[in-house]
């Protein structure tokens, strides 16, 4: 089944198209890799996708529920309980310990994260021993998995993340992404993720090509490095 189902979706900003009549799924328990040339609409997929921009036309529907007809206030309700999100830049905020930063989406909620969750979700990423340390106390590739594991303590039905790994060197960058990879393979984790790397895509299952706001084919993961 469809964790995110995508019909004849078009953005456009003023006149430009960014994108241009978009049918997508991403099917439930699989990693996609977005790959395309610059502008060519990979964030504003994201975006919409995620219920962070609104389309110009067509539908998204997350986890059976069109984002359409939401009012702004569910928008933010889903987008804060099925929805996780994780940037080329981490987001953490720097006052906050890593635990801190994990428990925030459910203070969001409105809910008293117990330290067992928020313990637990730093354990997922592999980082239950940094909990007491704030983020310039961690190396870049420790606050993006700090990210993911605020991205994932409310198990969202999809994780997204615009370029994860884009500001790692090469060998933290394999880790993270042996972490997606895991998260995908031992809990189902849905992830769809817009890189440039290559290899960073081959540890999707499915790799999408976007040009021009346009899908333009697709191939199985590892056989992406061989295109790039
Ligand atoms: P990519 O992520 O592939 O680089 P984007 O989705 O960021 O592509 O952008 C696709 C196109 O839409 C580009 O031409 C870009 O300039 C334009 N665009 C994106 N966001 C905006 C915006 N907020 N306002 C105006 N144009 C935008
Ligand atoms: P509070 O405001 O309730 O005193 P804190 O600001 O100390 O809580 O911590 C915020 C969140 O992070 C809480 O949900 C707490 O359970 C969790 N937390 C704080 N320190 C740790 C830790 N060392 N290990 C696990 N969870 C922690």
């Amino acid at each position: 089944s469809a964790a995110v189902r995508i019909r004849s979706l078009r953005r456009s900003y003023g006149d430009v198209t960014a994108l241009d009549g978009v049918d997508l799924d991403f099917a439930a328990g699989t990693f996609t890799a977005v790959m395309g040339p610059s502008g060519s609409g990979k964030s504003t997929l994201l975006q919409c996708a995620a219920g962070l921009d609104r389309p110009t036309s067509g539908t998204v529907a997350v986890d059976g529920t069109d984002l359409a007809g939401l009012s702004e206030r569910r928008l933010t309700l889903l987008r804060r309980e099925r929805i996780g999100f994780v940037f080329q830049a981490f987001n953490l905020l720097p006052s906050l310990t890593a635990a801190q930063n994990v428990a925030l989406p459910l203070r969001l909620a409105g809910r008293h994260p117990s330290r067992a969750a928020v313990r637990q979700a730093l354990a997922r990423v592999g980082l239950a021993e940094r909990a007491g340390h704030r983020p310039t106390q961690l190396s870049g590739g420790q606050q993006q998995r700090v990210a993911l594991a605020r991205a994932l303590i409310t198990r969202p039905a999809v994780l997204f993340g615009d370029e994860p790994t884009g500001a790692l060197d090469t060998t933290t960058s394999r880790e993270v992404l042996a972490l997606l990879r895991e998260l995908v393979d031992r809990e189902g984790q849905t992830t769809v993720m817009v890189t440039h790397d290559p290899v960073a895509a081959a540890h999707a299952d499915r790799v999408v090509f976007l040009v021009d706001g346009r899908l333009h084919g697709e191939l199985a993961g590892a056989s992406a490095e061989r295109v790039a």
